[in-house]
């Protein structure tokens, strides 16, 4: 699928040019095209970012400290347009949240690619924006042609998942992991107001719930919980049974379900289940209804 097409589901693209929230010289130079901004909050401020400044040779982040917060603030504004069409400009499921900056705007930023080589970005409350160039080939580019044949897509089954936007925020910002993982959480679209939906397959739902439960462990408070309930919200976005555990015959093999990929959430639960109703083995019925649980559970987690 092409970049353009997985983030246009929801999100409407912009025209250079056209709109108010369109880059360009003449609306980031402060005249009538300049956004508004609130009193109270300091200047819009525009930044030309050189991101090779902050990489290595070979592309990825080496500094620290504030520069290093900054480097991967503009890193991950990269991994959306490094998916981008030319000349597509998003309005993307990233806030704006300048590192150093007092207080916290917090509105989606829009990101555009004007060209193959620069991306712009800007907020549409605050004013905020620049330019990034120097990023083809770095850590944060997740384009097709760098990621290769490995993001071909499988003929795998996949799930369509809903998350929170502080959620899938602090997972791009804390998480890291492979660049295919966060290429998925790149093509987020959003969905609805502060949702965000995302295409995986069962082995990449893992993947990202096992990742978030990892940094889930070296953070604390707030993030902390958002990567917490992140990690169980793809646990239960991986409860869907395979086919070939339509109803049958006799007790399930517990194995065959494992390597087919039932998690050890439903297949735990299905025992309980089991147990309760005084099987000595897990049934089919048992497991549809240790899924059923849990979709249960991830609607509460989603109200
Ligand atoms: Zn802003």
């Amino acid at each position: 699928m092409e970049p353009i097409q997985f983030l246009s589901n929801t999100t409407p693209a912009l025209t250079f040019g056209k709109n108010p929230l369109a880059f360009g010289a003449g609306s980031l130079g402060g005249d009538s095209a300049r956004p508004r901004y609130h009193r109270g909050v300091s200047r819009p401020r525009t930044y030309t970012t050189d991101l090779s400044h902050f990489l290595s040779d070979n592309g990825d982040v080496v500094v620290e400290g504030r520069a290093g917060e900054l480097a991967l603030y503009f890193g991950l504004m990269v991994e959306f347009g490094s998916v981008m069409d030319v000349e597509a400009v998003f309005v993307v499921p990233m806030p704006c949240s300048m590192p150093g900056r007092r207080g916290r705007c917090g509105t989606r930023l829009v990101v555009g690619r004007p060209s193959s080589d620069a991306l712009e970005w800007s907020c549409p409350s605050c004013g905020d924006g620049g330019r990034i160039t120097s990023w083809r080939r770095s850590c944060f580019d997740l384009s097709d042609g760098v990621l290769g044949a490995k993001f071909e897509a499988a003929d795998e089954e996949r799930v369509d998942a809903v998350v929170p936007l502080e959620e899938l925020w602090a997972m791009r910002r804390l998480g890291g992991g492979t660049a295919q993982l966060r290429r998925l959480l790149v093509d987020a679209s959003n969905f609805g107001e502060g949702y965000a939906l995302f295409e995986a397959s069962y082995p990449e739902l893992e993947g990202l719930r096992d990742l978030a439960t990892a940094v889930a462990e070296l953070t604390r408070g707030a993030d902390r919980r958002r990567l917490d309930r992140f990690a169980a919200r793809l646990d239960a976005f991986r409860t869907t049974l395979p086919e070939f555990l339509e109803p049958s015959e006799g007790p399930v093999n517990l194995d065959d379900a494992i390597a087919g990929g039932v998690p050890a959430t439903a297949i735990a639960l299905a025992r309980d289940i089991a147990t309760r109703r005084g099987h000595d083995d897990v049934y089919v019925e048992d497991l549809l209804e240790a899924e059923s649980e849990l979709e249960q559970r991830r609607k509460m987690l989603l109200n």
